[in-house]
């Protein structure tokens, strides 16, 4: 990955150039975990750049911070005024939006109500997250010795970076021995998550995924995926998963802004249903690319247009 052609993020309200987008040493962020974060997409529309599902991403931002009582000093659409003004100070038709809510330069020491609340809001070029293959042909898998996180630890819900300790836990293991990726199991062993996307079985014609119960990041893909299977017939259950309906599953695959929908074609080396991508997760792939390459009718709603004309180089 390259950041050559990255060249403003936006910090606390102003654009700075990328080499001048630092933090202080003493920050609270930088000791003890403290931020937020969210990672939305820009997709080319034959109708320009469009944001997908924008407003679902700021509203779990909000409500992320809400969670470890961190105020953000912006309304969501002054928010979403800045996304814009970063992209169009990088000019990019397409990218990956990462907004940080953290606790800046104040007093160290655990209590964090001592820091300020900082924003930061960095856009790059993201390709295939787990691979240019990976969408076509699937990723091979592993179930993780990690656990995700045991409700009432680190609050799931929350996108906060401290829980991607864990998923570092969990990518690190799967990459050492060959995996492109690991699932994770939740505290009771049921099957949680990947390290950085929701999964879904297809399983005797119904489609499942693990419920929102305290393990798992409440996806905005998850919920574009449930709505999208629902309104083409499908049935979609939120239930606990045994972790060997992995083995037994007839299709079996990934859902995330940066891993879009990915196929898994084996789990710890045996092969889900034919190992090869499969019919339904094929057909939610191409309804999914259809809708945020704005191919499809935008019935949902989910695609907002990025401004030509931005805040910052109107008022300039
Ligand atoms: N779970 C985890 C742990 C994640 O990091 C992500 C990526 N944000 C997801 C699930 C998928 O969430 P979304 O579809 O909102 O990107």
């Amino acid at each position: 990955m390259s950041y050559e052609d990255v060249k403003k993020v936006w910090m606390n309200g102003r654009l700075v150039d990328f080499a001048d987008a630092k933090i202080h040493a003493f920050s609270h962020v930088f000791h003890y975990g403290s931020a937020m974060f969210e990672g939305a997409r820009v997709y080319k529309t034959r109708s320009g750049p469009a944001a997908f599902r924008l407003d679902e991403h700021i509203r779990r931002m909000y409500h992320s911070c809400k969670v470890y009582r961190m105020e953000i000093p912006y309304t969501p659409s002054e928010f979403q005024g800045a996304i814009f003004d970063t992209i169009r100070a990088n000019g990019y038709e397409e990218c990956y939006i990462r907004p940080v809510v953290y606790r800046g330069l104040g007093a160290l020491g655990v209590n964090p109500f001592k820091s300020p609340v900082e924003v930061l809001i960095a856009v790059w070029h993201w390709g295939k997250y787990l691979g240019d293959e990976a969408i076509e042909g699937g990723v091979d898998v592993c179930v993780s010795s990690w656990n995700r996180m045991a409700p009432n630890t680190f609050p799931a819900m929350a996108k906060a970076t401290g829980n991607y300790l864990n998923s570092q836990l969990i990518k690190m293991e799967a990459i050492t021995n060959g995996y492109t990726e690991g699932i994770a199991l939740d505290s009771a062993g049921r099957i949680s998550e990947g390290s950085g996307e929701n999964i879904f079985l297809v399983y005797g014609g119904k489609i499942l995924t693990p419920p929102l119960s305290g393990t798992i990041l409440p996806g905005i893909t998850r919920d574009s995926i449930i709505t999208l299977a629902r309104d083409a017939g499908f049935t979609v259950a939120e239930q606990q998963i045994a972790r060997e309906m992995l083995y037994v599953a007839d299709e079996v695959f990934f859902t995330g802004t940066a891993a879009e929908v990915t196929p898994i074609r084996s789990v710890d080396r045996i092969p889900v249903g034919s190992g090869k991508r499969g019919p339904v997760t094929e057909r939610l792939q191409r309804e999914f690319f259809a809708l945020i390459r704005g191919d499809a009718d935008d019935r949902y709603g989910w695609l907002t247009p990025v401004p030509v004309e931005s805040a910052v180089s109107a008022r300039e």
